[in-house]
């Protein structure tokens, strides 16, 4: 996510690959249960909590059409930072933004189904739209009450590097104090989450964790926030993996193992 890199886009057709919507049974009539006799729990083990996902960039981030409006800055406690970045890409050309996207709305479906409610900071992966801007990102989590932002993102890493890492919030006064400490915390169990589920942790970054001071996304979050970059784009073997349904789905299981481990579900 660190890296401006030019996408070459052919068209915005890349939004492809429609999920479909989750099976609809009808539910067959049956008895009324006594209360007690069945563990609603087990069924539904994230019931209770909203979670906000934010798929990192958006497709039009690499559309000139948009250069002015992601050119828009704004301070974030520690620097000045722009609206966006186009994000990084495999060496074949497929976009985080797209990958990103992919995998979250996967997570999405299987959070809900598993009981939670759960907020996107974007619905849409389209060449003809760009954002919303990091900081619009960050205040997401607030405005839908969630318990948990979840920015999910890929990296752009050194070729011979695989593996996923969290970015969470240092302390940075009057902007992430209030949420610092449990993010950092939230963030070392997404990693145990993840890695228990079968994830590569990165392979170049000590600890899986970073905890930077100058992330937009990070600082203007009024609710625990965690960026977790789920691989590197740029390893060969990983992105073999990224731009496959499987792939896509084996990395938002990683993801849901880690926030069902956030919250000890
Ligand atoms: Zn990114």
């Amino acid at each position: 996510m660190r890296f401006l890199v030019p996408v070459s886009i052919v068209s915005g057709s890349l939004l492809v690959g429609l999920l479909a919507a989750a099976p609809t049974q009808a539910e067959p009539i049956e008895p009324p249960v006594a209360v007690g006799s069945v563990d609603t729990r087990s069924a539904k083990p994230l019931a209770g909590l909203t979670i906000a996902i934010d798929p990192g960039h958006q497709l039009g981030n690499s559309n000139p059409a948009f250069r002015d409006q992601l050119a828009r800055t704004k301070f974030n406690g520690t620097i000045t930072k722009s609206c966006n970045t186009t994000g990084t890409a495999t060496n074949s050309g497929f976009p985080e933004a797209t990958f990103v996207f992919k995998v979250s709305r996967t997570l999405k479906n299987r959070l809900e189904r598993q009981g939670a409610t759960v907020k996107m900071t974007r619905t849409t992966n389209s060449y003809d739209r760009y954002g919303p801007c990091v900081w619009k990102r960050g205040k997401f989590g607030a405005k839908v009450d969630a318990d948990l932002l979840l920015s999910v993102h890929a990296d752009g890493g050194p070729a011979s590097g695989r593996g996923f890492f969290v970015i969470v919030p240092g302390v940075v006064a009057g902007w992430t104090d209030d949420i610092a400490a449990k993010s950092q915390r939230y963030g070392k169990r997404l990693i145990a989450g993840m890695a228990a589920a079968g994830a590569t942790p990165s392979t170049y970054i000590n600890g899986q964790t970073l905890i930077w001071n100058d992330v937009t996304t990070l600082n203007f979050s009024d609710v625990p926030v965690v960026l977790v970059e789920v691989g590197n784009m740029r390893n060969a073997a990983e992105a073999r993996d990224m731009v496959t349904r499987k792939g896509q789905r084996a990395y938002a299981a990683w993801l849901i193992a880690g926030v069902k481990a956030i919250f000890r579900r």
